[in-house]
């Protein structure tokens, strides 16, 4: 059976970080992963629709916009996640569990999009308030201006576990939270690959 994992966590916290060193190791252990990204999928949409063609825009639009790209997304994933099959399969869904948008916070994983996800866990990458600060403005290939401060940034961990336990709920996946500790992404990775293995 295919093992799902839906990996989420505030912007600028590493998710895309400790993800590409899991995928690694897991290759290297023999699994088959196919690694999606739900931002790029959403992105594509709206790119056809002339919606943005900028990942940092996309919660800034209207929320039903956001809405159809987000149940595009969900179902153009499914799609890719059903060509893989076996145990040593395991497709990785790198996302958010909330979106902090102009009209307020908003579910990366309502009902509808774990019913096409279908995790058996829900993995929560985190750090310290400072840590995501200071990624956030290291890290100058993204545009995160509108989330850098330390009021937003410590308010917002907080609402992403409480988002990440309602999806765990609805969903019947496990939750889990991993620390991605400064200078450390590869341990959180080598703790991300011990859940694959343990699905
Ligand atoms: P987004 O949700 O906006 O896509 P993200 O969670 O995927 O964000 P990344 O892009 O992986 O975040 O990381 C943000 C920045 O933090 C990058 O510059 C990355 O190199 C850095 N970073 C990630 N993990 C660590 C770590 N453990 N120690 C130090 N820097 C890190
Ligand atoms: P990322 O590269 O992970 O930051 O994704 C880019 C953008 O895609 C995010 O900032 C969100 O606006 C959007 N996005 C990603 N995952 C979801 C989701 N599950 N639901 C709604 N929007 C999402
Ligand atoms: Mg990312």
């Amino acid at each position: 059976m295919l093992k799902t994992v839906v990996v989420v966590g505030i912007p600028g916290v590493g998710k895309s970080t400790v993800l590409s060193i899991a995928v690694k190791i897991l290759v290297e252990k023999g699994y088959t992963v196919k690694l999606v990204n739900f931002g790029d999928y959403m992105l594509s949409y709206l790119k056809k629709l002339g919606e943005t063609d900028a990942r940092d825009q996309i919660r800034r639009l209207r929320l039903a916009t956001q809405l159809v790209a987000q149940e595009a997304a969900a179902k153009a994933i499914r799609r890719d996640l059903e060509a893989l099959s076996g145990d040593r399969s395991v497709g990785i869904v790198d996302t958010h569990a909330v979106i902090r948008t102009s009209l307020g916070y908003w579910p990366g994983l309502p009902l509808a999009v774990l019913g096409e996800l279908r995790p058996s866990v829900i993995v929560v990458i985190e750090a310290s308030p400072e840590e995501v600060l200071e990624r956030q403005r290291r890290d100058v290939s993204r545009y995160r201006k509108d989330l850098m401060s330390i009021e937003f940034v410590e308010e917002l961990l907080q609402i992403n576990r409480y988002y990440a336990i309602a999806s765990s709920v609805i969903s019947g996946a496990a939750l889990r939270f991993i620390r991605n500790s400064e200078g450390l992404a590869e341990r959180a990775a080598e703790e991300l690959v011990k859940v694959v293995e343990e699905i």
